[in-house]
Protein backbone atom coordinates (compact mmCIF):
# COMPACT_ATOMS: atom_id res chain seq x y z
CA UNK A 1 0.00 0.00 0.00
CA UNK A 2 2.44 1.84 -0.92
CA UNK A 3 0.31 4.98 -1.77
CA UNK A 4 -1.31 5.66 1.55
CA UNK A 5 2.22 5.36 3.18
CA UNK A 6 2.34 9.15 4.50
CA UNK A 7 5.25 11.52 3.08
CA UNK A 8 6.44 12.14 6.74
CA UNK A 9 7.38 8.36 6.36
CA UNK A 10 8.72 8.41 3.19
CA UNK A 11 5.75 8.02 1.02
CA UNK A 12 5.00 9.87 -1.69
CA UNK A 13 2.99 13.30 -1.75
CA UNK A 14 -0.33 14.03 -1.99
CA UNK A 15 1.02 17.06 -4.33
CA UNK A 16 4.01 17.88 -5.83
CA UNK A 17 4.24 21.11 -5.20
CA UNK A 18 3.93 23.08 -2.00
CA UNK A 19 0.11 24.80 -1.78
CA UNK A 20 0.59 28.35 0.70
CA UNK A 21 -2.40 28.62 3.11
CA UNK A 22 -3.13 31.78 1.86
CA UNK A 23 -2.09 33.75 -1.25
CA UNK A 24 -2.95 37.24 -2.90
CA UNK A 25 -4.89 37.24 -6.36
CA UNK A 26 -3.38 40.45 -8.44
CA UNK A 27 -4.59 40.18 -12.47
CA UNK A 28 -3.88 42.81 -15.85
CA UNK A 29 -6.41 45.10 -14.19
CA UNK A 30 -4.57 45.35 -10.93
CA UNK A 31 -0.98 45.67 -12.39
CA UNK A 32 -2.89 48.63 -15.08
CA UNK A 33 -4.60 50.37 -11.91
CA UNK A 34 -1.04 50.54 -10.13
CA UNK A 35 0.72 51.40 -13.37
CA UNK A 36 -1.97 54.52 -13.96
CA UNK A 37 -1.15 55.66 -10.51
CA UNK A 38 2.25 55.75 -10.99
CA UNK A 39 2.03 58.17 -13.67
CA UNK A 40 -0.26 60.43 -12.30
CA UNK A 41 0.77 63.22 -10.36
CA UNK A 42 0.64 61.93 -6.56
CA UNK A 43 2.09 58.94 -5.50
CA UNK A 44 1.40 59.22 -1.79
CA UNK A 45 -1.89 60.77 -0.75
CA UNK A 46 -4.20 62.15 -3.76
CA UNK A 47 -7.24 61.28 -5.10
CA UNK A 48 -6.96 57.62 -4.79
CA UNK A 49 -6.67 57.43 -1.30
CA UNK A 50 -10.63 59.26 -1.18
CA UNK A 51 -12.14 56.95 -3.64
CA UNK A 52 -10.56 53.68 -1.86
CA UNK A 53 -12.12 55.00 1.06
CA UNK A 54 -15.18 55.99 -0.27
CA UNK A 55 -15.36 52.45 -1.80
CA UNK A 56 -14.83 50.54 1.30
CA UNK A 57 -17.07 52.47 2.96
CA UNK A 58 -19.99 52.16 0.95
CA UNK A 59 -19.35 48.16 0.52
CA UNK A 60 -19.75 47.82 4.26
CA UNK A 61 -22.39 51.15 5.09
CA UNK A 62 -20.16 53.03 7.03
CA UNK A 63 -20.07 57.12 6.76
CA UNK A 64 -16.22 57.37 7.33
CA UNK A 65 -13.09 55.67 6.11
CA UNK A 66 -9.25 56.13 6.86
CA UNK A 67 -6.72 54.26 4.92
CA UNK A 68 -3.80 53.67 7.01
CA UNK A 69 -0.29 52.27 5.80
CA UNK A 70 -1.14 48.97 7.68
CA UNK A 71 -3.67 47.20 9.71
CA UNK A 72 -1.94 47.37 12.39
CA UNK A 73 -0.94 51.71 12.36
CA UNK A 74 -4.69 51.55 12.20
CA UNK A 75 -5.63 49.84 15.20
CA UNK A 76 -3.17 51.89 16.69
CA UNK A 77 -4.98 54.76 15.48
CA UNK A 78 -8.22 53.73 16.83
CA UNK A 79 -6.89 53.53 20.49
CA UNK A 80 -5.64 56.80 19.78
CA UNK A 81 -9.03 58.40 18.62
CA UNK A 82 -11.03 56.40 21.17
CA UNK A 83 -8.85 58.13 23.99
CA UNK A 84 -7.25 55.53 25.59
CA UNK A 85 -4.64 56.45 27.56
CA UNK A 86 -2.37 55.01 30.48
CA UNK A 87 -3.87 53.38 33.24
CA UNK A 88 -6.60 52.18 30.97
CA UNK A 89 -8.00 48.77 30.69
CA UNK A 90 -8.98 47.54 27.18
CA UNK A 91 -10.36 44.05 26.99
CA UNK A 92 -9.64 41.46 23.94
CA UNK A 93 -8.89 38.39 22.97
CA UNK A 94 -5.98 35.88 23.20
CA UNK A 95 -6.21 34.24 20.36
CA UNK A 96 -5.33 36.51 17.77
CA UNK A 97 -2.57 37.77 16.05
CA UNK A 98 -0.48 39.72 18.34
CA UNK A 99 -1.56 43.11 16.58
CA UNK A 100 -4.99 43.23 18.39
CA UNK A 101 -3.69 43.29 21.79
CA UNK A 102 0.03 45.42 21.05
CA UNK A 103 -2.06 48.57 19.46
CA UNK A 104 -3.19 48.37 23.77
CA UNK A 105 0.15 48.35 24.83
CA UNK A 106 1.22 51.04 21.78
CA UNK A 107 -0.59 53.69 23.79
CA UNK A 108 0.31 52.86 27.60
CA UNK A 109 -2.78 51.08 28.21
CA UNK A 110 -3.35 47.46 29.51
CA UNK A 111 -4.52 44.63 28.29
CA UNK A 112 -7.27 42.32 29.60
CA UNK A 113 -7.76 38.95 28.34
CA UNK A 114 -10.83 37.39 28.34
CA UNK A 115 -11.39 33.59 26.97
CA UNK A 116 -13.12 32.63 23.99
CA UNK A 117 -16.14 30.49 23.37
CA UNK A 118 -15.23 27.31 22.64
CA UNK A 119 -17.95 26.93 19.61
CA UNK A 120 -16.77 29.37 17.92
CA UNK A 121 -13.80 30.30 18.97
CA UNK A 122 -14.56 34.35 19.49
CA UNK A 123 -14.46 36.42 22.29
CA UNK A 124 -16.96 35.64 24.71
CA UNK A 125 -19.54 38.26 26.04
CA UNK A 126 -19.71 36.48 29.03
CA UNK A 127 -16.08 36.89 30.11
CA UNK A 128 -15.73 40.04 28.97
CA UNK A 129 -18.43 40.77 31.60
CA UNK A 130 -16.40 39.54 33.72
CA UNK A 131 -13.13 41.33 33.32
CA UNK A 132 -15.16 44.60 33.16
CA UNK A 133 -13.95 47.28 36.19
CA UNK A 134 -13.96 50.73 36.39
CA UNK A 135 -10.91 51.30 34.37
CA UNK A 136 -11.94 49.65 31.43
CA UNK A 137 -12.04 52.07 28.12
CA UNK A 138 -12.72 49.52 25.63
CA UNK A 139 -13.40 46.29 24.21
CA UNK A 140 -11.40 44.93 20.80
CA UNK A 141 -13.58 42.43 19.55
CA UNK A 142 -12.01 40.22 16.89
CA UNK A 143 -14.07 38.44 14.16
CA UNK A 144 -12.27 35.26 14.12
CA UNK A 145 -11.66 33.57 11.00
CA UNK A 146 -14.40 35.94 9.62
CA UNK A 147 -17.44 34.79 11.90
CA UNK A 148 -18.44 38.03 13.33
CA UNK A 149 -18.23 38.42 17.22
CA UNK A 150 -21.09 38.29 19.30
CA UNK A 151 -22.08 41.81 18.68
CA UNK A 152 -25.10 41.88 20.30
CA UNK A 153 -24.11 40.83 23.62
CA UNK A 154 -20.87 43.04 23.13
CA UNK A 155 -22.36 46.33 22.25
CA UNK A 156 -25.01 45.85 25.30
CA UNK A 157 -22.01 45.63 27.48
CA UNK A 158 -20.83 48.49 25.93
CA UNK A 159 -23.81 50.79 26.78
CA UNK A 160 -24.14 49.62 30.06
CA UNK A 161 -20.44 50.67 30.76
CA UNK A 162 -20.11 53.33 28.45
CA UNK A 163 -17.33 51.59 26.83
CA UNK A 164 -16.08 51.66 23.40
CA UNK A 165 -16.35 49.09 21.14
CA UNK A 166 -13.50 48.50 18.42
CA UNK A 167 -13.91 45.64 15.90
CA UNK A 168 -10.39 44.13 14.72
CA UNK A 169 -12.40 43.01 11.06
CA UNK A 170 -9.19 41.79 9.74
CA UNK A 171 -10.69 38.51 8.89
CA UNK A 172 -14.21 39.75 7.89
CA UNK A 173 -14.09 42.29 5.11
CA UNK A 174 -17.84 41.36 3.53
CA UNK A 175 -19.02 39.05 6.53
CA UNK A 176 -22.87 40.30 7.84
CA UNK A 177 -24.31 40.26 11.23
CA UNK A 178 -27.68 39.52 11.87
CA UNK A 179 -28.18 41.09 8.06
CA UNK A 180 -25.31 44.01 9.37
CA UNK A 181 -22.60 44.23 7.12
CA UNK A 182 -19.38 44.36 9.25
CA UNK A 183 -17.46 47.85 9.66
CA UNK A 184 -21.00 49.25 10.73
CA UNK A 185 -21.49 47.83 13.93
CA UNK A 186 -18.90 48.68 16.87
CA UNK A 187 -17.90 52.28 17.32
CA UNK A 188 -15.09 51.63 14.83
CA UNK A 189 -13.69 48.90 12.51
CA UNK A 190 -10.37 47.61 11.62
CA UNK A 191 -9.79 45.91 7.78
CA UNK A 192 -5.87 44.97 7.11
CA UNK A 193 -5.36 44.50 3.78
CA UNK A 194 -2.35 42.33 3.91
CA UNK A 195 -1.94 40.20 0.84
CA UNK A 196 -3.15 36.87 2.86
CA UNK A 197 -6.80 38.44 3.60
CA UNK A 198 -9.34 39.59 1.36
CA UNK A 199 -8.15 41.83 -0.64
CA UNK A 200 -4.77 43.54 -0.35
CA UNK A 201 -2.47 46.34 -1.19
CA UNK A 202 0.51 44.91 -0.39
CA UNK A 203 0.34 46.38 3.30
CA UNK A 204 -2.43 48.42 4.12
CA UNK A 205 -5.03 48.85 6.84
CA UNK A 206 -8.79 51.28 7.33
CA UNK A 207 -11.08 52.22 10.05
CA UNK A 208 -14.52 52.54 9.24
CA UNK A 209 -17.03 54.11 11.63
CA UNK A 210 -20.16 56.67 11.63
CA UNK A 211 -18.98 58.55 14.17
CA UNK A 212 -17.25 62.55 12.63
CA UNK A 213 -14.80 62.87 15.94
CA UNK A 214 -13.49 59.75 15.69
CA UNK A 215 -12.81 60.17 11.87
CA UNK A 216 -11.44 63.63 12.23
CA UNK A 217 -8.78 62.61 14.73
CA UNK A 218 -8.23 59.11 12.66
CA UNK A 219 -7.14 61.51 9.96
CA UNK A 220 -5.15 63.88 12.23
CA UNK A 221 -2.94 60.97 13.67
CA UNK A 222 -2.16 59.42 10.49
CA UNK A 223 -0.65 62.36 9.72
CA UNK A 224 1.81 63.05 12.79
CA UNK A 225 -0.97 64.95 14.52
CA UNK A 226 -0.94 67.91 12.20
CA UNK A 227 -3.91 69.97 10.97
CA UNK A 228 -4.46 72.69 8.62
CA UNK A 229 -8.08 73.42 9.15
CA UNK A 230 -8.56 76.85 9.55
CA UNK A 231 -11.08 76.29 12.17
CA UNK A 232 -9.09 74.56 14.36
CA UNK A 233 -6.26 76.67 14.38
CA UNK A 234 -4.88 78.56 17.55
CA UNK A 235 -3.84 81.65 16.11
CA UNK A 236 -4.91 83.51 12.69
CA UNK A 237 -4.13 81.85 9.79
CA UNK A 238 -1.61 82.65 6.96
CA UNK A 239 -2.26 80.29 4.00
CA UNK A 240 0.85 78.73 4.85
CA UNK A 241 0.16 77.98 8.35
CA UNK A 242 -0.73 74.16 10.10
CA UNK A 243 0.01 73.10 13.70
CA UNK A 244 0.70 69.91 14.97
CA UNK A 245 -1.35 69.49 18.26
CA UNK A 246 -1.24 65.61 18.74
CA UNK A 247 1.72 63.34 19.08
CA UNK A 248 0.67 61.56 15.73
CA UNK A 249 2.39 59.24 13.31
CA UNK A 250 3.29 58.83 9.88
CA UNK A 251 0.49 56.12 8.89
CA UNK A 252 -0.41 57.50 5.50
CA UNK A 253 -1.30 55.01 2.85
CA UNK A 254 0.08 56.01 -0.60
CA UNK A 255 -2.05 56.35 -3.86
CA UNK A 256 -0.15 53.37 -5.33
CA UNK A 257 -1.36 51.22 -2.85
CA UNK A 258 -4.51 52.64 -2.76
CA UNK A 259 -5.10 52.03 -6.77
CA UNK A 260 -4.23 48.63 -6.06
CA UNK A 261 -6.69 48.82 -3.17
CA UNK A 262 -9.73 50.48 -5.55
CA UNK A 263 -8.89 47.79 -8.46
CA UNK A 264 -9.23 44.71 -5.75
CA UNK A 265 -12.91 45.92 -4.62
CA UNK A 266 -14.43 45.30 -8.09
CA UNK A 267 -13.52 41.92 -7.25
CA UNK A 268 -14.19 41.76 -3.49
CA UNK A 269 -17.52 39.66 -4.15
CA UNK A 270 -16.24 37.12 -6.55
CA UNK A 271 -13.52 36.52 -4.07
CA UNK A 272 -16.11 35.87 -0.98
CA UNK A 273 -18.11 34.01 -3.20
CA UNK A 274 -15.47 30.99 -3.89
CA UNK A 275 -13.77 31.21 -0.22
CA UNK A 276 -17.77 30.07 0.56
CA UNK A 277 -17.75 28.16 -1.53
CA UNK A 278 -14.80 26.27 -0.84
CA UNK A 279 -15.38 26.32 2.63
CA UNK A 280 -18.88 24.40 1.82
CA UNK A 281 -16.74 21.72 -0.33
CA UNK A 282 -14.11 21.47 3.25
CA UNK A 283 -17.70 21.10 5.16
CA UNK A 284 -18.54 18.47 3.39
CA UNK A 285 -15.60 16.00 2.93
CA UNK A 286 -14.95 16.52 6.73
CA UNK A 287 -18.65 16.10 7.85
CA UNK A 288 -18.23 12.43 8.92
CA UNK A 289 -15.01 11.86 9.76
CA UNK A 290 -15.38 11.57 13.56
CA UNK A 291 -11.31 12.71 14.64
CA UNK A 292 -11.70 16.49 12.90
CA UNK A 293 -14.04 18.85 14.21
CA UNK A 294 -15.41 21.77 11.19
CA UNK A 295 -15.57 25.10 12.15
CA UNK A 296 -19.07 25.66 14.29
CA UNK A 297 -20.88 28.57 12.72
CA UNK A 298 -23.89 30.87 14.41
CA UNK A 299 -26.84 30.74 12.26
CA UNK A 300 -26.89 34.92 12.54
CA UNK A 301 -23.56 35.23 11.10
CA UNK A 302 -22.49 35.11 7.51
CA UNK A 303 -18.42 34.55 7.34
CA UNK A 304 -16.46 35.76 4.14
CA UNK A 305 -13.88 32.87 5.16
CA UNK A 306 -10.62 34.51 5.59
CA UNK A 307 -9.51 31.05 7.63
CA UNK A 308 -10.55 27.65 7.66
CA UNK A 309 -9.98 25.71 10.73
CA UNK A 310 -10.20 22.12 11.41
CA UNK A 311 -9.83 21.02 14.91
CA UNK A 312 -8.43 17.38 15.50
CA UNK A 313 -10.32 15.39 18.36
CA UNK A 314 -7.55 13.88 20.19
CA UNK A 315 -9.55 10.82 21.81
CA UNK A 316 -10.17 9.99 18.28
CA UNK A 317 -6.48 10.31 17.20
CA UNK A 318 -2.96 7.78 18.42
CA UNK A 319 -1.31 11.22 17.83
CA UNK A 320 -0.89 14.94 19.17
CA UNK A 321 -1.75 18.16 16.81
CA UNK A 322 2.25 18.44 16.27
CA UNK A 323 2.57 15.60 14.25
CA UNK A 324 -0.23 15.64 12.24
CA UNK A 325 0.65 18.99 11.33
CA UNK A 326 3.99 17.69 10.30
CA UNK A 327 2.18 15.14 7.98
CA UNK A 328 0.24 17.20 6.48
CA UNK A 329 3.29 19.76 5.07
CA UNK A 330 5.58 16.76 4.38
CA UNK A 331 2.45 16.40 1.36
CA UNK A 332 2.89 19.43 0.76
CA UNK A 333 0.03 20.93 2.32
CA UNK A 334 0.55 24.72 3.60
CA UNK A 335 -1.26 24.52 6.89
CA UNK A 336 -0.51 26.82 9.55
CA UNK A 337 -1.77 27.27 13.29
CA UNK A 338 -4.00 30.39 14.08
CA UNK A 339 -3.01 31.59 16.75
CA UNK A 340 -0.49 30.97 19.56
CA UNK A 341 -2.52 32.89 22.23
CA UNK A 342 -1.03 36.78 22.42
CA UNK A 343 -0.04 36.69 26.29
CA UNK A 344 1.94 33.23 25.98
CA UNK A 345 4.16 34.91 23.74
CA UNK A 346 8.15 35.54 25.50
CA UNK A 347 6.94 39.78 25.38
CA UNK A 348 3.54 39.08 27.11
CA UNK A 349 5.48 36.76 29.51
CA UNK A 350 7.85 39.22 30.50
CA UNK A 351 5.81 42.03 31.06
CA UNK A 352 3.93 39.71 33.61
CA UNK A 353 0.89 37.70 31.75
CA UNK A 354 0.58 34.25 33.24
CA UNK A 355 0.12 30.56 31.19
CA UNK A 356 -3.62 29.38 32.15
CA UNK A 357 -5.43 32.56 32.23
CA UNK A 358 -7.47 31.90 29.51
CA UNK A 359 -8.05 28.00 29.58
CA UNK A 360 -10.12 27.39 26.24
CA UNK A 361 -7.95 29.65 24.44
CA UNK A 362 -4.80 27.11 25.35
CA UNK A 363 -6.74 24.04 25.22
CA UNK A 364 -7.97 25.04 21.56
CA UNK A 365 -4.58 26.23 20.60
CA UNK A 366 -3.13 22.64 20.55
CA UNK A 367 -6.03 21.46 18.54
CA UNK A 368 -6.32 23.58 15.63
CA UNK A 369 -5.16 23.27 11.69
CA UNK A 370 -5.51 26.27 9.93
CA UNK A 371 -5.90 24.36 5.72
CA UNK A 372 -5.08 26.49 2.76
CA UNK A 373 -8.47 28.70 1.49
CA UNK A 374 -7.93 31.78 -0.85
CA UNK A 375 -9.86 32.34 -3.98
CA UNK A 376 -7.34 31.24 -6.59
CA UNK A 377 -6.99 27.26 -5.49
CA UNK A 378 -8.08 25.06 -7.81
CA UNK A 379 -10.20 22.18 -7.89
CA UNK A 380 -7.27 20.17 -8.12
CA UNK A 381 -5.79 22.01 -5.36
CA UNK A 382 -9.10 21.34 -3.16
CA UNK A 383 -9.27 17.88 -4.06
CA UNK A 384 -4.94 17.32 -2.49
CA UNK A 385 -6.07 19.66 0.64
CA UNK A 386 -8.90 16.83 1.20
CA UNK A 387 -7.08 14.12 -0.40
CA UNK A 388 -4.02 14.89 2.19
CA UNK A 389 -6.31 15.30 4.82
CA UNK A 390 -8.25 11.98 4.87
CA UNK A 391 -4.65 10.24 4.29
CA UNK A 392 -3.24 11.55 7.40
CA UNK A 393 -6.35 11.38 9.23
CA UNK A 394 -7.00 8.06 8.69
CA UNK A 395 -3.27 7.17 9.04
CA UNK A 396 -3.38 7.76 12.75
CA UNK A 397 -7.21 7.10 13.39
CA UNK A 398 -8.27 5.04 16.20
CA UNK A 399 -10.94 2.18 16.12
C1 LIG B 1 -3.72 40.69 9.77
C2 LIG B 1 -4.24 41.01 11.10
C3 LIG B 1 -3.95 42.20 11.78
C4 LIG B 1 -2.90 43.18 11.33
O1 LIG B 1 -3.02 43.66 10.09
P1 LIG B 1 -1.70 44.14 9.28
O2 LIG B 1 -2.32 44.79 8.09
O3 LIG B 1 -0.92 42.91 8.94
O4 LIG B 1 -0.95 45.09 10.14
C5 LIG B 1 -4.57 42.45 12.98
N1 LIG B 1 -5.43 41.57 13.51
C6 LIG B 1 -5.72 40.40 12.92
C7 LIG B 1 -6.68 39.47 13.58
C8 LIG B 1 -5.11 40.07 11.71
O5 LIG B 1 -5.38 38.88 11.15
Amino acid sequence: MEKNKLALHGGKPVRDAYLPYGKQWIDDDDIKAVINALKSDYITTGPTISQFEKAVAEFVGAKYAVAFSSGTAALHAACFAAGIKEKDEVITTPLTFAASANCILYVGAHPVFADINPNTYNISPKSIQSQITEKTKAIIAVDFTGQPADYDEIMSIAKNNKIIVIGDAAHSLGSTYKGGKVGSIGDMTMFSFHPVKHITTGEGGMITTNNEDYYEKLLQFRSHGITRDPQKLSKINEPWYYEMQELGFNYRMTDIQAALGLSQMKKLKTFIEKRREFAKIYNDAFEDMDAIITPFQQPSCHSSWHLYIIRINSEKLSTNRSEIFQALLAENIGVNVHYIPVYLHPYYQKIGYKKGLCPNAEKIYQEIITLPLFPKMSERDLNDVIAGVKKVISYYSID
